[in-house]
């Protein structure tokens, strides 16, 4: 039986006691679930006694005022999914509940967020780190689920829990995308019909880095003119960066000769999509 909790209170209680019983799964969420949601929740779902899903638009983490506004809400249908997914708690507090008092404290994430989105919206990698270790102390998990699709937010986060010793296991879960190679996420829903036609080229551009570090080819301008091909020219469609960086502390790189993250941020219309890829290029012969 799903339970949904809104305050702390509520949650560390369920949590606390839930704790004999086995090991808790937790999947931070900002709501308006989507099948990769679910892939998250399932794996939770399959490797943990108690799964506990938290619904929460973060503004500490909205660089623009109107994509907050903006941002998809559906309690309903989300706690839909959640119960058909076996969820326990659903963990959704108001922005109150959460930050009662304007945050005195924030986590500096350092040199993680230099690059890619970090760089293109200033202050929501510090707001990011601050609520999932606000979430992380609340619901106290064993295991916590994050995408794969938010490639630089799980590298910040699993240095978050490293760096200050958050006794939680941090699982990265593949993404999930449409047929056509579209990453699903929350704000697919705000592209018109036609922009949703055009979405894919982000993805069709990081293909095209992987077919290159497939090849052999290893300097980076090289491969990212060539893959900037895939985005058409239209005036929908604004490329924000199309990056290789180095996994583990997310600095870009020139040449590629160990595996790479190809990271892009993508402008539809109005709607910025994000997506990465992970690239290992043929062993050299040493
Ligand atoms: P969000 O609600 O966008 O903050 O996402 C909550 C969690 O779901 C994050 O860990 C995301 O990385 C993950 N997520 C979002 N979209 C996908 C996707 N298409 N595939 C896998 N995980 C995803």
């Amino acid at each position: 039986m799903l339970r949904l909790l809104d305050t702390i209170a509520a949650t560390r209680a369920a949590t606390a006691e839930s704790r004999s019983r086995g090991s808790i799964g937790f999947v931070p969420t900002m709501g308006a679930l989507h099948a990769g949601h679910a892939s998250l929740i399932q794996r939770a779902r399959s490797e943990c006694s108690t799964v506990v899903v938290s619904i929460f638009v973060n503004p500490l983490q909205f660089d623009r005022p109107d994509d907050l506004e903006r941002y998809p809400r559906s309690l309903e249908t989300d706690l839909e999914l959640c119960r058909k997914d076996g969820v326990d708690f659903v963990f959704a507090p108001s922005v109150s509940e959460m930050y009662p008092r304007r945050m005195e404290m924030a986590v500096d994430v350092g040199r993680l967020a230099d690059h890619l989105c970090g760089r293109y919206r200033p202050g929501h990698f510090k707001g990011v780190a601050t609520v999932v270790l606000k979430l992380l102390e609340i619901v106290q998990a064993d295991v916590a689920y994050f995408g794969e699709k938010d490639a630089q937010q799980l590298a910040v986060v699993r240095r978050l829990v490293t760096d200050f010793n958050v006794p939680v296991r941090i699982a990265g879960v593949p993404t999930v995308r449409e047929p056509d190679g579209l990453a699903l996420s929350s704000r697919n829903q705000r592209l018109t019909a036609d922009e949703r036609r055009l979405a894919p080229c982000l993805y069709a551009a990081l293909r095209r880095v992987a077919a290159s570090v497939d090849k052999g080819v290893s300097n980076v301008s090289e491969i990212t003119r060539d893959a900037t091909t895939a985005i058409p020219t239209d005036e929908r469609l604004r490329l924000e960066y199309l990056e290789l960086v180095d996994p583990e502390d997310f600095q870009p790189l020139t040449r590629v000769t160990s595996p790479v993250v190809a990271a892009g941020a993508l402008w539809v219309g109005n709607t910025r999509l994000i997506d990465n890829i992970r690239c290992t290029p043929p062993r050299t012969s040493a």
